[in-house]
């Protein structure tokens, strides 16, 4: 799988998710979050697909490949990312999909990342939408990859990822042999705008559409048929409330201090 590093193959998974500045509503018989509108690039992948494109430049060659999951055929984020750059893209999508928890999910990015025979796996550390933040791990576990989470930096040289992980205490330093899924956390590069001309040759860049059938996946592994995890409760989110403002008296610090203390910050 890793012949030669010159042409390095880079799989990306991104997800396509309703714009967060107006996410739709969640349907209370499913407790799924609609996903009938228009989807876009999630931008906690766009920093994959930078990723991938930087670490492709960097080995003097070779393409970056992106594989997404989505209903209603959706390729619109896909579109975005191969402007950005990326060569090409499998979408997977087919109506057996619909109620999907992470690891159908996982096991249908697996099978659709395998068909392309990538070098190097890249994901985001979690979603947008979902954030369960369970599935590179996922999918690295079922392609029985190295699986390397929270990446701050990437490099490659010589068939070894080396890749700098945030902690919660700081960051620590690991090398890992490929392929290998590494989940990317945000602001580990700055996303390049599409130009013009990425965006018009977008439109001419390979497209693969995919169902379940053809990544030989059965209706009862992914799919309401086989999640694992079902939806209890769903609820919506506190309305925020306008914050206490302090005026300075001459006791503010105090009054700063005795209100963090309550909340048991400090
Ligand atoms: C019972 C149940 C039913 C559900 N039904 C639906 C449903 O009908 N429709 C629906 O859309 N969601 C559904 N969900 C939610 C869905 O399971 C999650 O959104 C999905 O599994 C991904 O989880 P996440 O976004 O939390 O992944 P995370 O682990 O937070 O994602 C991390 C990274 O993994 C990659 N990734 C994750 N998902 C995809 C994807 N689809 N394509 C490409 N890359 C991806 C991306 O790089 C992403 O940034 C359901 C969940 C449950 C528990």
């Amino acid at each position: 799988m890793l012949a030669n590093l010159t042409a390095m193959k880079v799989a990306v998974c991104v997800k396509q998710i309703p714009d967060p500045a107006d996410p739709g509503a969640l349907d209370p018989q499913t407790k799924t979050l609609r996903r009938d509108v228009k989807l876009i690039l999630d931008e906690s992948d766009s920093y994959g697909v930078e990723m991938a494109l930087q670490l492709v430049d960097n080995a003097g060659g070779g393409s970056v490949h992106l594989v997404s999951m989505a209903p209603n055929d959706e390729v619109n984020g896909l579109r975005t990312a191969l402007a950005m750059g990326a060569d090409s893209a499998a979408l997977i999508s087919d109506e057996a999909l619909a109620g999907s928890d992470a690891l159908g999910t996982a096991r249908v990015l697996a099978a659709a990342v395998a068909k392309a025979e990538p070098d190097l796996v890249l994901a985001a550390t979690e979603s947008s939408d979902g954030y369960t933040g369970v599935v590179p791990a996922q999918v690295a576990e079922l392609m029985s990859l190295p699986s390397v989470t929270f990446a701050k930096e990437v490099s490659v040289q010589d068939g070894v990822a080396t890749v700098r992980r945030q902690t919660e205490a700081g960051a620590e330093l690991v090398e890992c042999p490929l392929p290998a899924v590494v989940s990317v956390t945000a602001g580990v590069v700055e996303p390049r705008y599409p130009s013009f001309k990425g965006i018009m040759q977008a439109k001419n860049k390979p497209l693969e559409q995919l169902r379940i059938a053809d990544l030989g996946l059965s209706a009862e592994q992914v799919g309401w048929a086989g999640a694992g995890q079902a939806i209890s409760e769903i609820t919506e989110a506190p309305a925020r409330t306008a914050g206490e403002v302090i005026t300075d008296e001459g006791d503010a610090h105090e009054r700063i201090v005795a209100f963090l203390q309550e909340l048991k910050a400090i």
